[in-house]
């Protein structure tokens, strides 16, 4: 009998072991490579959120990953924008995880979706009961030790794009602006508000697109570091010649997930490194 309840103590704690999130020192964000889309994972001590997910295809990828990091409970999913490069696998990642509160953006009526990703993701939450609330600017949620601030949409966008949730992740001195697919119109709305400040690492809006991370909105954050995220040989063209071009003029510190692979940065607060799962040589 003392063997048997051994055995079974001794199991039980190899199971909690196993599943046990992993407690993140500082912060840890992860550009998960999911081709041409976007999909960004933010952990601080136990908690996590993920902004985006990429293409309905890219779920089981997302999910792999995230369940590498033994997360069974994401306290947020964000979702940019309702384009499916963004919120295409949400549904899927809905139903593999728990999930705190799906965060979305404020879309006029008018440019409210119809596409079966969107609404089947919004029939999922209802049906498991998470909340989804629609996120503005000036809201602030805490991730652990970080703090994930909205700084945007400040005012209804014209277009899906120009509705992306624009978030500014901080701990200590370090900062990552993240903006969706923002293109030139909600860069100056932030612009006007005068929220924006130097930040350590950019995601480069709407792939690196021409039409966004325009000259004064880039002088505004003058980033340490940008990464771009998009797919290899994508037919959009992203990233845009002339837009890393206009990156090159504050830094050299540019990361492809094209070329380099899922991009994870880390950071106690003070300073931050750069990871790749491949080398840029490997190309
Ligand atoms: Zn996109």
């Amino acid at each position: 009998m003392v063997a048997a309840v051994f055995i079974t103590a001794a199991l039980t704690y190899c199971i909690n072991h196993l599943h046990k999130p992993e407690d993140v020192p500082g912060i840890r964000v992860s550009f998960i490579d999911v081709g041409q889309g976007d999909a960004v994972l933010v952990q601080s001590g136990v908690c996590s959120m993920l902004i985006d997910c990429g293409e309905e295809e890219c779920a089981s990828d997302v999910i792999h990953t995230l369940k590498s990091r033994h997360i069974q409970h994401l306290d947020y999913v964000l979702g940019t924008h309702p384009h499916s490069d963004h919120m295409g696998a949400m549904e899927k990642i809905l139903k593999a995880f728990e999930v705190g509160e799906v965060l979305v953006s404020p879309v006029p009526e008018e440019l409210v979706p119809e596409d079966a990703f969107y609404l089947n993701m919004l029939e999922t939450a209802r049906k498991k009961g998470v909340p989804v609330t629609q996120v503005s600017a000036g809201q602030v949620f805490e991730i652990g030790s970080a703090r994930a601030e909205v700084l945007a949409p400040v005012v209804p966008g014209d277009s899906l794009n120009n509705c992306s949730v624009c978030t500014l992740i901080t701990l200590g001195e370090v900062s990552f602006l993240l903006t969706g697919d923002a293109e030139t119109a909600e860069e100056q709305s932030m612009l006007d508000s005068g929220v924006l400040r130097g930040v350590s690492v950019y995601k480069a809006g709407h792939h690196g697109s021409k039409t966004s991370s325009g000259k004064d909105f880039l002088e505004a954050i003058h980033p340490a570091a940008v990464v771009i995220s998009c797919g290899v040989g994508n037919s959009f063209a992203h990233p845009s010649d002339d837009t890393v071009r206009r990156f090159m003029r504050f830094t050299d510190n540019i990361y492809r997930t094209d070329l380099c692979g899922t991009i994870t940065i880390e950071s106690d607060g003070s300073i931050f490194a750069v990871r790749t799962e491949r080398s840029i040589y490997d190309n």
